[in-house]
């Protein structure tokens, strides 16, 4: 690309800073390609032309409700408009039709009460501000208009407000489809309070987010012919297990275990809990309260919940005995030599006993299921004793397996309690998924959601991409030269079968004597020439993935642990003999078409197939879509950290519909909006009774431009080609 011939000494640009990403100034001199350049903040900088944007001087200090308006649709106007509307607390923010909601980490009352809900209960998109509830309405009027189902994926970074947003549109949607008799529970209150129950067990702080939600989520939502709530299912994704037994300073574990640590005096005698530093899953970090959360209270609130999403007194009764169970079991110790374990003293002895009694089974049993493996060989069962650490492993692998089943009941009696319609025609599904990761260090887990972003990012692009196509062929103009950039070649090297990474992990898995440093030599040998994979300099086991929101460099020595799925058979076979029928139901019996089947199934395999039956429903429904945005690390209100910002921009999409948009025609302007701005450039068009699409035709002909397009009610002008004209307005001024 050339010089742009729209930037001249005097000219007010935008130019990279190191600090601010991006900062407004002004042409002072220009030297062949290199312009000096003094700043808004008073410094002189030097900068190709190239790397200079043109900065709308007519732009509203206030900002624009839609990126589209924007003059300029460039990252730096982007940028700038969302920090000066987040400074008067405007939050919201479309491009186009997709809605960016920046976290406020405040309450805006006014943002979500009744009143708002009812002003936005019948309006079009765009006639009011920017609102979650503006895409809730869409979606629920294109439901009933079309009949056809619709969906709303939201998504970001965690701590961004996706959980927020979500709840507000269940709110929103519930609100609109309510049923308005007193009929007790009704289907939309179980939707409702199947959150602060899901949150229970499933959320937990971390230091991105306090209440963070540590699995994935698709709340279907059904409706019946009169468009009101008739059933809805809820479907989680890949629960983090190793909280349950891991976690590190200043984080918690599931919120549920200090609720429960906080129960009335008699339930905590009953299950004999006493402060939560007392437990060895719960003090390995020093935080054990949440600012502005009486854990008391929350107890309570669960249980209020858990009765209204239809869990029984007894069920709930059994529920945290085995949350307290779990607790008494984290705090076994083992002693001992390498190939024997016994319990290293009395209070394990203790907790022992406490976690049988409260398990329902034989306390040897467990004992022997902790510290004890069988071996099956052709010729005989052999009983070996696991040293120390083997038993320390086998404890904590138990106490994940119990809450992941624990946590997977809970979704499937909500589901079942709130009931689905079968005969819904058309639903709403609203979903709430971990964003893009890339921390120092990045493990299976980072693999996973990184490629759930994968496949969400290729929906989200061909969406894109099509109603761009639509709002041309609507005004009846080319678009042959919009093209489309696919990450098929990314998911192919995850998902492929055979060949891809998850098949290859597959393959590591079954075979007993690989390693992960076998595993990583394999997707080197493999992907030596794939344009997606990088084998790092110096690496021995680690692997890049070049996504399509950067480069992530995986770690793969937990790999092939993480991706084993099997309940070790000791464990199951106590569990099962359980007396509680609650527990004894976690546990049934592998029946034998299952035993044979499924010798060998793994996380990865299942995720993947989860997600193609996530993808294969959200393509048969009308997206729309949120993006949430964390405006500082701190989580505090009013701080606007635009180097945060701009990379969760760049990875969230926002960007990538911003550039296929300037790959067709990034500036649509209607004829009336166009001559407010332009007429200046021909005033001689604007005689008596003109013809605005005659006019606009005019005053571009005079100018000379090239490529764009007139539509039916609107201008469509190329990239750059708003500025040239600008520039032009500017010598007339
Ligand atoms: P995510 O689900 O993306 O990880 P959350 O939805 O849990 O993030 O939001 C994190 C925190 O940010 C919330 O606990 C709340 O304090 C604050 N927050 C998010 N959205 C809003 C909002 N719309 N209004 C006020 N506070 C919010
Ligand atoms: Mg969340």
């Amino acid at each position: 690309m050339g010089v742009p011939e729209n930037i001249a000494i005097g000219s007010h640009i935008w130019v990279g800073d190191p600090e601010l990403v991006w900062i407004d100034g002004q042409v002072l001199n220009i030297n062949g390609e290199e312009a000096e350049i003094q700043t808004s903040d008073g410094k002189m900088v030097v900068a190709h032309l190239s790397k200079l944007y043109p900065k709308d001087t007519d732009a509203p200090a206030d900002g624009v409700d839609d990126m589209t308006k924007l003059a300029y649709l460039h990252e730096p106007a982007v940028l700038n408009n969302l920090a000066a509307r987040y400074k008067i607390n405007e939050i919201y923010t479309y491009t186009g039709n997709i809605l960016i909601a920046i976290n406020p980490f405040q309450s805006l009352q006014h943002l979500s009460d009744v009143e708002t809900m009812k002003r936005y209960k019948g309006a079009t998109l765009g006639d009011l501000s920017p609102h979650v509830f503006a895409i809730a309405e869409t979606a629920y009027r294109a439901m009933i208009a079309e009949e056809k189902s619709n969906s709303i994926l939201v998504s970001g970074e965690s701590g961004a407000g996706k959980t927020e947003s979500t709840k507000m549109i269940m709110h929103y949607l519930a609100f609109l489809g309510g049923h308005t008799a007193a009929e007790g529970r009704t289907v939309e209150q179980q939707v409702l309070e199947s959150n602060p129950v899901l949150e229970a067990f499933g959320n937990a702080k971390t230091v991105r987010n306090d209440n963070s939600s540590r699995f994935g989520k698709f709340v279907e939502i059904q409706f019946d012919k009169k468009g009101r709530i008739s059933g809805a299912a809820i479907r989680t994704y890949l629960l983090e297990k190793s909280r349950v037994c891991q976690v590190s300073d200043p984080e918690r574990n599931y919120h549920c275990f200090y609720l429960l640590c906080a129960a009335p005096p008699e339930e905590r005698e009953r299950y004999k809990l006493g402060d939560p530093s007392s437990f060895h899953y719960l003090n390995q970090s020093n935080c054990y309260e949440l600012s502005g959360i009486n854990a008391a209270q929350e107890y309570l609130k669960t249980k209020r919940a858990m009765d209204i999403v239809g869990i029984g007194e007894q069920e709930q009764e059994a529920i945290f005995r085995v949350v307290a169970a779990i607790l008494h079991l984290g705090n076994i110790k083992f002693a001992g030599e390498s190939d024997s374990s016994v319990l290293a003293d009395e209070v394990s002895r203790f907790h022992l006993q406490m976690t049988a009694e409260l398990f329902m089974c034989n306390p040897t049993a467990l004992e022997d299921a902790l510290c004890k493996r069988m071996m099956i060989t052709p010729e005989e069962i052999i009983r070996r004793s696991l040293d120390p650490l083997g038993a320390a492993v086998s404890r904590d692998g138990l106490a994940k397996t119990v809450y992941s089943r624990l946590f997977d009941w809970l979704v499937s009696k909500i589901n079942i309690s709130i009931g689905q319609d079968s005969s819904s025609k058309f639903l709403i599904g609203v979903l709430d998924i971990y964003g893009f990761e890339s921390f120092a260090n990045n493990s299976f887990e980072q693999f996973c959601i990184n490629y759930t972003n994968e496949k969400l990012q290729q929906h989200f692009n061909q969406h894109v991409f099509k109603m761009e196509q639509e709002g041309y062929t609507r005004e009846g103009i080319d678009w042959s030269y919009l093209q489309f950039v696919d990450n098929q070649d990314v998911l192919d090297l995850i998902e492929k079968k055979p060949g891809g990474i998850i098949a290859l992990l597959d393959e590591a898995c079954m075979f007993p004597k690989s390693t992960y440093e076998t595993f990583s030599e394999k997707l080197y040998q493999t992907f030596k020439t794939h344009k997606r994979f990088i084998k790092p300099k110096l690496a021995r086991s680690d692997f890049t993935i070049v996504h399509y929101a950067g480069e992530v460099q995986y770690q793969s020595e937990l790999f092939l642990d993480k991706n084993k799925d099997y309940v070790v058979t000791e464990h199951q076979e106590l569990l099962s003999a359980s007396k509680c029928p609650f527990i004894a139901g976690l546990f049934p019996p592998a029946s034998e078409e299952t035993a044979k089947t499924s010798k060998f199934s793994s996380i990865g395999s299942r995720f993947k197939l989860q997600l193609q039956q996530l993808m294969d429903t959200l393509s048969s429904t009308e997206p729309h879509y949120i993006r949430c945005v964390k405006p500082n690390i701190l989580l505090q209100p009013s701080i606007f950290d635009n180097m945060n910002v701009i990379q969760q921009l760049r990875s969230g999409g926002v960007l990538e519909a911003v550039r296929i948009k300037c790959a067709g025609f990034p500036t649509h302007w209607t004829f009336h909006e166009f001559l407010t701005r332009f007429d200046i450039l021909a005033p001689e068009v604007l005689g008596e009774n003109f013809d605005e699409k005659e006019s606009c035709k005019k005053i571009l002909e005079k100018i000379g431009l090239t490529g764009y397009q007139v539509g039916e009610t609107q201008i469509f002008l190329r990239g750059g080609q708003m500025a040239d004209l600008d520039a032009q307005r500017a010598r007339l001024l």
